[in-house]
């Protein structure tokens, strides 16, 4: 049963947001705190709520202060002082996230930003892993290691933007996952300070069978259960030399997925293996696919791994006719522009300002039996069933030797609607729909991007019985409900 604030605190009267401010530039320093108007009401927001953003209009709670942390002993103080008050926290790094993680249910909440702690604290050459502070942005951290020969093999879209606190407590995925994993892959020891103020610290070692691998209480946790400080990481030969790309277009999304099977299945081991449907390959490849789906795969690793994986592929894809090989520069060069950052989000800020049209994804994943009958519907009903639809499509990004990920895309013009109406007459009722037809056909209802609170109201149809398990893990640890409250788990979840 989850406490109310009133039970914590008794009599005790709430703080003012001038009283929050004064304790938190006691801990951190006076010029550590921010309270600039225009700040603080863009940090009540994530990028789920980016039109109401664009028009200026801010619906929900406006933080009290964006408190800019310096070291693992400053995040302790704070999240004791917050704990011991039921101030709301809205952990934060690299603030790229979607899916309302960043916004706030309750007044009067502090965002505690650890994007100033930007120690690389090692690059551990022979035993191949990084430690490094939350703060590292993982751009800068890759490009450094790049310098040296090591990559950390993970490349989310947003590597920009975003930074290893975040990567971690999202359970974030980059483009090469299908060789590299997820980062619950690359993750090898932490860092973290629980909301008493406890820091702890889970030790690097390749493997262990010490009982149950507690490191996964706190990848994903979004924030609502701790606050990462530091993280450990793989790292791998950064060999882009002997890079292949491929790409081939065909004629339906049946096929794609079926060669996307065999692939996995066969046991090859693509960095990229992705499938487009017509519409979302019309935005990415239209100079050579014309109403066309297209596969794309990239091998890379020692020469001869990649050559035989390259090899592989080919000859899998050539045994089906529809298939048609275009030139693998075309892949290469589409590929090095798929990253999204400040300026890519600064134009689709103006377009959208300009012909208020918007676009949004869901991503989910199942195993290979469900897959394309939930693409299929789900594509279907939101053409049908939402108004003011421009186009829904989507392609597969992560494949595993059960299963595949799509991740929906979807646009819409918005026609007489006011900038808070936006999320409840359009992109909620889409994520209704492709939520609740995973959750129906046996998938998950996110793949990667995380709950938040935009999805958290399904979090019980998602885990079933496991919720058991969830509730609980969240009750011991965040017993004052303080870490990003609704996140995840509703707070009326809780109360239950
Ligand atoms: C254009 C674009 C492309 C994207 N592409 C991808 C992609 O390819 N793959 C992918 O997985 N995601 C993607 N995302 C989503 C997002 O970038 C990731 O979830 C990323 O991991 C967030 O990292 P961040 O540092 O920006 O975190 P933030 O935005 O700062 O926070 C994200 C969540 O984590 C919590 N949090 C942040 N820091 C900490 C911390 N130190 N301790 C505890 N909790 C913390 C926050 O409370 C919040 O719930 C994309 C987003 C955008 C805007």
């Amino acid at each position: 049963m989850a406490i109310t604030r009133e039970e914590i605190m008794g009599n005790k009267q709430a703080l003012t947001r001038l009283e929050i401010v004064a304790s938190m530039k006691k801990i951190v320093g006076e010029e550590h705190v921010i309270t600039d108007e225009q700040v603080l009401k863009e940090s009540s927001v994530d990028r789920y709520r980016k039109y109401e953003e664009y028009s200026g209009v801010f619906t929900r709670p406006i933080p009290a202060a964006v408190v800019k942390a310096q070291n693992t002993q400053q995040i302790a103080e704070v999240l004791r002082f917050c704990n011991e008050n039921g101030i709301n926290v809205i952990p934060r790094t690299g603030n790229s996230a979607l899916e309302s993680m960043l916004e706030s249910t309750r007044e009067n909440h502090i965002v505690l930003d650890g994007s100033d702690m930007k120690k690389i604290i090692k690059i551990d050459e022979y035993n191949m892993q990084v430690t490094c502070e939350a703060g590292v942005g993982l751009e800068y951290l890759e490009n450094l290691l790049r310098e040296k020969g090591f990559t950390t093999g993970h490349s989310p879209q947003s590597k920009p933007m975003a930074q290893m606190g975040g990567l971690v407590a999202t359970r974030s995925i980059g483009q090469f996952s299908t060789l590299y994993g997820g980062i619950e892959d690359m993750v090898v020891g932490l860092e973290a300070v629980f909301p008493n103020g406890e820091i702890t610290r889970i030790k690097n070692v390749p493997r262990r069978a010490a009982g149950p691998d507690i490191r996964h209480v706190i990848i994903g946790n979004e924030g609502s259960l701790c606050y990462i400080t530091e993280v450990t990481v793989k790292i791998f030969k950064y060999m882009p030399e002997n890079n292949k790309y491929y790409g081939f277009t065909l004629e339906n999304m049946k096929t794609g997925f079926e060669i996307l099977r065999e692939v996995m299945v066969a046991g090859f081991k693509p960095s990229i293996a992705r499938l487009y449907d017509k519409a979302d390959a019309a935005g990415h490849f239209s100079h050579f696919a014309k109403d066309k789906c297209v596969l794309v795969f990239m091998a890379e690793g020692p020469k001869e791994i990649a050559e035989a994986t390259g090899n592989g592929i080919e000859k899998i894809v050539a045994k089906y006719a529809e298939c048609q090989q275009v030139d693998s520069s075309l892949i290469e060069q589409w590929f090095l522009q798929l990253n999204w950052g400040p300026k890519q989000i600064a134009e689709e800020r103006e377009e959208i300002i300009q012909t208020q049209n918007m676009g949004f994804t869901t991503e989910i994943a199942s195993n290979w039996e469900t897959i394309h009958e939930i693409y299929e519907v789900c594509c279907k009903r939101v053409a049908e069933e939402i108004p003011d639809i421009t186009w829904v499509g989507g392609h597969s990004s992560h494949s595993y030797i059960n299963g595949t990920n799509v991740y929906f895309v979807y646009y819409y013009n918005i026609v007489d609607c006011p900038p808070e109406e936006e999320i409840n007459k359009y992109h909620n009722p889409i994520n209704k729909i492709i939520v609740e037809e995973a959750i129906k056909h046996g998938g998950t209802m996110v793949h990667h991007h995380g709950v938040g609170k935009a999805r958290a109201p399904w979090i019980k149809d998602e885990y079933g019985s496991s919720f058991y398990i969830l509730k609980t893990l969240k009750n011991a640890f965040d017993p004052n409900n303080v870490m990003n409250a609704g996140n995840i788990i509703p707070v009326k979840f809780l109360e239950d």
